[in-house]
């Protein structure tokens, strides 16, 4: 059997590792001319470790992750006003929790693909036509064209495959009232400030974290509240506009901004389908089910998915029957975590001041005893043992 997967990320290329180990020819498209470096921190924890354990990829996730002590969130002058141990979050989660920058999750699973697997880059997806009997036709940018038993469109939360195959991004898209940005850049003595934890502003309406990475580089996640979802032409420019208010490390951070086409932005939202596979074309990932950033487990998700749906298209006895069952058993574990995305909202990024003394309270609280298994709960949401069901992996799903 073939399948050809659109898109060489998360999802795309644990879905790749996982159907090769299972026989399949595998073809993956990337629309870039190579692996993606923007990137951002991953706490990775969830279903997608429990698949990364299976996959034999944890040694490996391990040595490409960074250590992080704690979150604090510090004002205008940098003076720490809470914090959050990141053992008592890693406790909680039994130690399965791993730091890493979303392009070393991908180099991971790159380097996991035996030869066999063909990645296609500057192969951009344009066209599907699906013969829903029993094969697919995908079209490229450049003309080409290719043939398979499955496309799956693992193509990120603008999926290209279900605007083609399910309908335009309007109908599927739910946004949820942020934009959020990240990149990268070197300077000495921001990067002395923060090395070691994860600092983000104790702010209101927009706020900026800043981590140290190897090399004297520092990464910058932030996110800001806006009722518009249009996206800037110029990221840069709107960065600088969105966060030019905040103090401490922030302009410094502005500044050293580097130009948009290396800046990572979008919109945060979530992608909601009344159904994820028609003909021979089923969706994974992001371009199935985004939790959004306010999850913290849309990479864990995609790689957990990836699993779920190569485990039954091996078991099953036809891909129409490994489709239903993927979406059945799938469905309610991402629905879950989008659900539990949406009711952090209000508290992820303070709207006002009253809800940001509200955070801060909440965070002197999470240091008294017990409550790390609170926090635990709440940040990752009920556990699952599906994926783990599948992986044979003995060990039970631990209670929070
Ligand atoms: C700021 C931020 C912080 C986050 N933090 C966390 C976190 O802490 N923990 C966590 O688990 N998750 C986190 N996430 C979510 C996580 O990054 C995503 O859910 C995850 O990357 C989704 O993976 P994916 O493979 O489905 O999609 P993507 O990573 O978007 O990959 C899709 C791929 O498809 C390619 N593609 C698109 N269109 C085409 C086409 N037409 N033809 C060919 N290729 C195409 C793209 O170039 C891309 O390589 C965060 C997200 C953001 C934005």
């Amino acid at each position: 059997m073939k399948a050809i997967v659109c898109g060489a990320g998360i999802a795309g290329l644990a879905v790749a590792n996982r159907l090769d180990a299972h026989g399949w020819d595998v073809v993956v498209l990337e629309q870039f001319p190579g692996p993606r470096g923007q990137g951002y921190m991953i706490d990775f924890f969830g279903p997608g470790y429990d698949a990364a354990e299976a996959m034999g990829l944890l040694p490996r996730l391990r040595e490409l992750g960074y250590p992080i002590s704690e979150a604090s969130f510090v004002d205008e002058s940098g003076r720490v006003r809470a914090s959050l141990g990141f053992h008592r979050f890693a406790n909680a989660l039994g130690g399965d929790l791993i730091s890493v920058l979303r392009p070393d999750l991908e180099l991971a699973l790159r380097e996991s693909l035996p030869e066999r697997v063909d990645v296609l880059y500057n192969a951009r997806l344009t066209d599907v036509t699906d013969n829903a009997a029993h094969s697919v036709r995908v079209t490229l940018a450049d003309g080409r064209s290719l043939d398979a038993d499955l496309l799956i469109g693992a193509d990120g939360i603008h999926s290209r495959v279900r605007r083609e195959v399910f309908g335009p991004e309007d109908d599927f898209l739910r946004y949820l009232g942020f934009h959020t940005a990240a990149f990268t850049f070197a300077d000495p003595d921001v990067h002395a400030a923060v090395q070691g934890g994860f600092h983000l502003t104790d702010s209101i309406g927009a706020q900026m974290g800043l981590y140290g990475l190897r090399g004297g580089r520092v990464a910058v996640f932030a996110v800001h509240r806006t009722s518009d979802p249009t996206l800037p032409v110029d990221a840069r420019t709107a960065v600088r506009d969105a966060y030019a208010g905040l103090g401490w490390l922030v302009p410094r951070a502005l500044q050293l901004c580097p130009p948009s086409d290396e800046i990572f932005y979008d919109q945060v939202a979530q992608s909601v389908l009344p159904c994820w596979r028609r003909g021979r074309t089923v969706l994974l990932g992001d371009a199935a089910n985004a939790v959004s950033l306010l999850a913290g487990q849309g990479a864990s998700l995609a790689m957990g998915g990836a699993f779920v749906l190569a485990e039954h298209l091996a078991s099953a006895a036809d891909v129409e029957e490994a489709l239903q069952r993927y979406e059945q058993e799938w469905r309610p574990v991402a629905e879950e975590r989008q659900q539990a995305a949406r009711r952090s909202a209000h508290w992820f990024l303070p709207e006002n001041r009253a809800m940001l003394h509200v955070r801060r309270a909440a965070l002197r609280l999470s240091a008294l005893p017990g409550v790390d298994r609170l926090i635990g709960s709440t940040i990752s949401g009920k556990p699952t043992p599906v994926v783990r069901r599948h992986t044979g992996l003995t060990r039970d799903c631990r209670p929070l």
